[in-house]
């Protein structure tokens, strides 16, 4: 009984610990249905494991009874035997004593028992309870629209951002994303770059100005509409605790395996996917094969290719690959991102050089932007970054 529950504990704990790493490809994705099933089947499991471990625990129960029915046929024999007999006791008050005892046993078992279990949930209650709170947490509302394919470019117009009511984040953001083009976002770290991007699927709304989509205000429109015509590509995209294929195919369903294949190959990922010990079946994440992190980009890639978004987010890896790996994901990456809006978080000196208009941002305002060799030639603050990435480049 008790290892089946540890065990189910376990797998409902990991795959918690799963979806909350997963949180934002699951929500750019659209597979919160999917996901809940995958919970529910993990919750499930635990309950059936605890209620048989319940129902065990009451087999043990008679016993314990048992040993109190003993204890008490031993009471009564003994106080008649040196208090009723030799007259210091009433038979009836010992009766009335007897009954009394017997009718508050119980009692205070399950009084104690409750006092603990009490104590013990309290806590995890008054937790629940604030989670569960909707008045104190910013929350997404629904437009009616559908979002149509992107036509001429995002606009954000005035717009100002703050995780919280007391400091902004982002403040006043002017940018054009045109549409077809690559968009770099240059910028330290901490200065609001990917607090800019995560407005576009609508992870967050502005806490001042529109962001629009082709003039209409994302607002008005559904987020599962929206999302649907965004893949992200990020350093941090999670890859399920599932086969390579489902990896692949996340929140689209069937897909039949040709197109997987040739999803995989635009990706360069045929090659290791054939070198796995199931092809397409190996299962991956925790509990199955792990990936380097080339590879987990280029399951990504294949991911994203296969959405066939019309906009795609790039969130670059800040630390390089080696070599080889680094060119077969540069590689894919220039197929999946080729006549798409791209809006690329960059950290590559290439990604901003190919770029068709650089946006610098520092501490929440976008201090430059334009073409890049335009910007280069100002000498203003993407050369300051630059010089300094590059002196930054010998120390090191
Ligand atoms: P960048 O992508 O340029 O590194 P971020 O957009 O991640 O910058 O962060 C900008 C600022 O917002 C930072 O000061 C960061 O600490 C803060 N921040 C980022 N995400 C959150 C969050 N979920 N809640 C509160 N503050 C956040």
């Amino acid at each position: 009984g008790g290892e089946r529950v540890t065990s189910a504990s376990g797998v409902f704990t990991s795959t918690l610990t799963e979806l909350i790493g997963g949180v934002r490809t699951i929500a750019a994705y659209n597979t919160q249905d999917f996901e809940r099933r995958r919970v529910n089947k993990a919750i499930n499991r635990l309950a059936k494991a605890m209620i048989r471990n319940g129902y065990e625990r009451l087999k043990v129960t008679p016993i314990s009874q048992g040993v109190i029915s003993t204890l008490l046929i031993v009471i009564i024999l003994v106080a008649t035997q040196y208090y009723v007999l030799p007259g210091k006791l009433d038979v009836a008050l010992l009766l009335a004593f007897v009954f009394a005892l017997v009718r508050m046993m119980p009692l205070i078992t399950e009084l104690n028992k409750n006092r603990g279990t009490w104590a013990s949930l309290h806590g995890s209650l008054i937790n629940v309870a604030e989670l569960l709170r909707t008045d104190n947490k910013p929350y997404l509302v629904e437009g009616k629209g559908t979002i149509q394919s992107l036509k001429e470019g995002i606009v954000f117009e005035n717009v100002s951002f703050g995780y919280d009511s007391d400091s902004e984040v982002l403040q006043d953001i002017n940018v054009r994303i045109e549409r077809a083009r690559t968009t770099a976002i240059v910028g330290t770290s901490g200065a609001g770059k990917s607090t800019l991007v995560d407005l576009i699927p609508r992870f967050y709304d502005p806490t001042q100005g529109r962001v629009l989509w082709d003039g209409v205000d994302l607002r008005d429109v559904n987020s599962r509409s929206l999302r649907e015509k965004i893949a992200v590509v990020s350093q941090s995209t999670f890859i399920f605790n599932d086969s390579i294929r489902a990896n692949i195919a996340y929140g689209l369903g069937d897909i039949p395996d040709e197109r997987i294949l040739e999803v995989a190959g635009q990706a360069n990922a045929l090659e290791f996917i054939a070198d796995m010990p199931a092809g397409l079946d190996t299962v991956l994440g925790d509990s199955g094969m792990r990936l380097s992190g080339g590879q987990r980009q280029r399951i990504a890639i294949a991911r994203a290719i296969l959405r066939d978004p019309d906009i795609l987010i790039l969130d670059e890896a800040t630390s390089a690959l080696d070599s080889v790996s680094e060119k077969l994901v540069q590689q894919s990456l220039e197929r999946l991102m080729r006549g798409r809006t791209v809006i690329a978080i960059a950290h590559r000196l290439s990604t901003v050089e190919n770029a068709d208009w650089v946006v610098v941002v520092e501490k929440g305002r976008i201090v430059e932007q334009g073409p890049y060799s335009e910007l280069l030639r100002k000498k203003g603050k993407l050369w300051e970054f630059h010089s300094i990435q590059f002196q930054q480049a010998i120390e090191a």
